[in-house]
């Protein structure tokens, strides 16, 4: 799933290819979407910006109207110059939106299993003011990548939270912090030396706040494309800890059994 650090390059990218550019076309290739009429909504609207919210992205048009996405498992924004081959197929597309020189596009990972489990792609065109008091947005928490990391709001969010559960399977939750998905989950909790199963009761605040502030350091240069450093512990499980040479360990974690690279040694 791509996680807040994709989805805030995405912002970047889609934003430089329309914010002040003429929209040439818009169209929503999915059936699902046939009866909504955004072309017609949406057309002589120019994009105002291009924002993300956690794993959220947000188009701002012209007049009050906002598309909002998020695309699960899987999911894409592409922006290729016009004539360029798409990296999918283009059945795959959800939206299409065409100025002079590009084509942006939200491309569909997975499609089947996706729709199965009920929790598929959200594509919604909705008023600016709507997006205030959509309850699903509302309940997001505090993004890990927004320009001022709201530290308080995250720390009561998080007190709020089960003591019992896990600081790893915590760090998933959107209503905690938004933006964070499972690789960085793992990354985060390394560099911090905190055992992702230990639980948030055991977690001081300032120890939550270390290992957000970091995260966000490695998330921001994974956003501009700069130096980053390789992967700590993700992916890794079986291989030598880079800090003590212990196995790094994987399991389930949390309702939804998301794998959780640790080291079993240094992160207590
Ligand atoms: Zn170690």
């Amino acid at each position: 799933m791509p996680e807040g650090d994709t989805i805030h390059a995405a912002a970047r990218r889609v934003g430089a290819a329309l914010v002040g550019k003429e929209i040439v076309s818009i169209e929503t290739p999915q059936p699902r979407h046939a009866m909504d009429r955004w072309p017609d909504r949406l057309a002589g609207r120019p994009v105002r910006s291009v924002d993300a919210h956690g794993k959220h992205l947000f188009l701002r048009f012209d007049g009050d109207l906002t598309l909002h996405s998020h695309l699960r498992m899987g999911g894409m924004w592409g922006v290729y110059s016009r004539g360029r081959r798409w990296s999918r197929a283009r059945r795959r597309a959800w939206l299409v939106i065409r100025t002079r020189h590009h084509e942006v596009v939200a491309l569909q990972g997975d499609p089947s299993g996706a729709t199965l489990r009920g929790d598929g792609p959200v594509l919604e065109l909705m008023t600016e003011s709507r997006t205030r008091f959509d309850l699903r947005l509302a309940a997001l928490g505090p993004d890990i990548l927004a320009a001022e990391l709201d530290e308080r709001r995250f720390v009561a969010r998080l007190r709020e939270d089960d003591p019992t559960r896990g600081i790893g399977d915590a760090l998933l939750d959107q209503r905690n912090i938004a933006g964070i998905g499972n690789l960085w989950k793992s990354e985060g909790c390394f560099d911090a030396a905190i055992d992702p199963w230990r639980p948030v009761a055991d977690v001081a605040d300032d120890e939550a706040l270390r290992l957000v502030r970091a995260l966000r350091e490695r998330m921001q240069d994974s956003v501009s494309g700069g130096h980053t450093r390789g992967l700590q512990v993700y992916d890794r499980a079986g291989r030598p800890c880079p800090r003590c040479k212990t196995r790094i360990r994987a399991r389930g974690q949390g309702d939804d059994n998301r794998t959780t690279y640790w080291c079993p040694e240094c992160q207590r």
